[in-house]
């Protein structure tokens, strides 16, 4: 139960029913609950908003050369990754295999294989184009400004 007082009559009187019970001024229902809920709400989204920020939306982490080479490596053993050509950045992949990843980790093995290229080459620009090996089709592209495309097939 709140006791307020009321903003007209100055009575302590209680909130519970949305107007005075002295003079009938009409007194906003304030629960507790809800205040409180909203109060929680408010300061959880102050506290983990940075949290996100700094650790949702961080760039990943860049493979090493070594990791890179590695990770095509096991891309060819996977029956991904059928062949790399950091000249031209085509990467030829099976349909089949690449159609069982998500939009995300197609994007993630664009990224890593661009980065693959950028070190064949020693040349900072990442890119690819992820070609289909039968019909030559591009099936994913990540450009230099790092968006990645998605193409359906
Ligand atoms: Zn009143």
């Amino acid at each position: 139960m709140n006791i307020i007082v009321c903003p007209k009559c100055e009575k302590r009187v209680q909130n519970d029913y949305g107007y005075c019970t002295n003079c009938g001024t009409k007194i906003k229902v304030i629960n507790d609950k809800v205040f409180l809920t909203l109060i929680l709400i408010i300061i959880s989204v102050i506290s983990v908003t940075p949290l996100i920020i700094k650790y949702g939306f961080k760039e990943p982490k860049k493979l090493t050369r070594l990791e890179a080479e590695d990770y095509v490596e096991r891309l060819i053993r996977k029956e991904l990754l059928i062949k790399i050509d950091a000249v031209t950045n085509k990467a030829h992949v099976s349909l089949m295999v690449w159609s069982l990843f998500s939009k995300n980790q197609k994007e993630e093995i664009s990224r890593n294989l661009s980065v693959y290229c950028s070190y064949k080459k020693g040349f900072d620009h990442k890119f690819i184009s992820i070609l289909d090996t039968k019909t030559n089709r591009v099936l994913a592209t990540y450009d230099i400004k790092g968006k990645f495309k998605n193409f359906k097939y």
